[in-house]
């Protein structure tokens, strides 16, 4: 396996320290559904606020999105296969999400306005008897000018926590690496954030924020390899997500098992996600994450335990990758503890193969994704189509249960994307000679 990862061979692991219960170490053990309740509860005292100062959201202001199936996608990939993908294919649509286009608008948006909540009751201002659109109102906006919010970020989770800590007043500074997408650097600028690029890793960028964060005075860091924050509010998610397959009428249990494909970056966001729906669905569910072949950071960790004491400069890579919001070098600490037990396995994908299914899925469906998002596309045909896959469906006696599977594909990003680029991108796929994925 170390080989095939150096080499950049796409592979398909199974994780073997899955356990039916999750042995619940100190992290895991620190959090439960409760919590997860909770952050939601915030997120929906926002919602009056988010609605005054989004007018995209003076209807429906909360940061959810869709799930849809793509019957069109699906059999398209049959020609590419070789043959059928059994079961129902959905996509959870988080490149819709509001505000920032991203999965990273749960997680900024939650870690922030956690923030922004505790400064002002900190400060007596908050009044229990209005809504929170009070937060719009001027002695916030000044105390929010008095603080500075400072994050590392490849681009979306520095454009979630932008946009919103713009609009509330804070100063906002956002460390990114020297490679960061052009278009996502310049968006922040326009919006009037700091951006400071870094020549090093995504980590590197990351232990620079976090030092001069811890040196500037009144200036909070959002950490993204380590805030319990940020996976909250990607753990909500779980809940909504729960609630649509109910609204759905679609059954979860041993005879139709939920099989979830997640891009993984440093694993905040898959490890929140799966931290709900395997509390919720337990053993019915079945969590894989995806990485670039150029970064497969989580499942480095994960297969030397090394967890995020390693990193893929091990492997002689430099993460370098089209999936701009994957590359990253080193797992979270506490998103590969959680990924550890709750994830069946993990997977890679190469940036020719994301190419192209960026075009098919645009071609078929007319959903336009940026190219990290399409990581989650590649899992249903690799379950099937590979060895590892099909060892995992026997063990788990679910090879009679092919066809009744919900395969989700969590699409992360995609929105925000300025057309000529997305246009570009697109070209690029169509034009791909790759005739069979692997
Ligand atoms: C950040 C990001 C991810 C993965 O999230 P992590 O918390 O870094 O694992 C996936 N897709 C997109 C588009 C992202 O920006």
């Amino acid at each position: 396996m170390l080989d095939a990862l150096k080499s950049q061979t796409p592979v398909f692991w199974i994780n073997p320290y899955l356990k039916e219960n999750p042995v619940k170490t100190h992290l895991y053990s620190s959090l439960s559904l409760e919590q997860v309740h909770m952050a939601k509860a915030l997120m929906s005292r926002f919602e009056p606020l988010l609605a005054t100062l989004f007018p995209e959201l003076a209807d429906k202001p909360s940061i959810t999105s869709s799930l849809t199936t793509i019957e069109t996608f699906q059999s398209s990939l049959i020609t590419f296969v070789g043959g059928r993908i059994p079961g129902t294919w959905a996509i959870k649509n988080d490149h819709e999400l509001p505000i920032s286009g991203s999965v990273k608008a749960r997680g900024g948006m939650y870690a922030l306005l956690k923030y922004a909540e505790e400064l002002a009751v900190k400060e007596g201002l908050v009044n229990p008897d209005q809504s929170y659109r009070q937060f719009a109102s001027a002695p916030f906006l000044k105390l929010f000018s008095q603080h500075s919010l400072m994050v590392s970020s490849t681009g979306n989770l520095g454009l979630s926590i932008g946009i919103i800590g713009k609009r509330l007043g804070f100063n906002v500074i956002v460390h990114m690496s020297q490679d960061a997408k052009s278009w996502k650097v310049e968006k922040l600028k326009d919006l009037g954030v700091e951006v400071i690029q870094h020549k090093g890793t995504y980590s590197d960028a990351v232990a620079i924020g976090r030092e001069m964060a811890s040196k500037t005075a009144h200036c909070y860091f959002i950490d993204d390899e380590n805030s319990q924050d940020l996976f909250m509010g990607y753990s909500i998610a779980g809940l909504e997500l729960k609630e649509q397959l109910e609204a759905q009428d679609i059954i979860i249990d041993a005879r139709h098992p939920l099989f979830i494909y997640l891009p993984c970056g440093v694993g905040g966001a898959p490890s929140g996600i799966a931290y709900t729906l395997k509390t919720c669905f337990g053993k019915y569910v079945h969590i894989f994450f995806a990485e670039p072949t150029a970064a497969p950071c989580m499942l480095l960790g994960l297969l030397t335990e090394e967890k995020e004491q390693v990193s893929i400069a091990k492997l002689g890579l430099t993460g370098k990758t089209i999936a701009d919001g994957l590359a990253v070098g080193t797992p979270s600490a506490l998103a590969s503890d959680i990924l550890a037990q709750t994830a069946s396995g993990g997977y890679t994908v190469s940036d020719s193969i994301m190419q192209r299914l960026q075009y098919l899925l645009f071609a078929s469906e007319n959903i336009t994704l940026e190219p990290s998002a399409l990581v989650g596309f590649a899992g249903p045909y690799k379950l099937f189509y590979t060895k590892e896959g099909f060892e995992y469906l026997k063990s788990h006696n679910l090879l009679q249960h092919a066809e009744s599977i919900t395969h989700i594909s969590w699409a992360t990003g995609g929105s925000m994307v300025p057309h000529s680029v997305m246009h570009k991108d697109l070209e690029k796929g169509r034009c791909s000679d790759i005739n069979t994925f692997d």
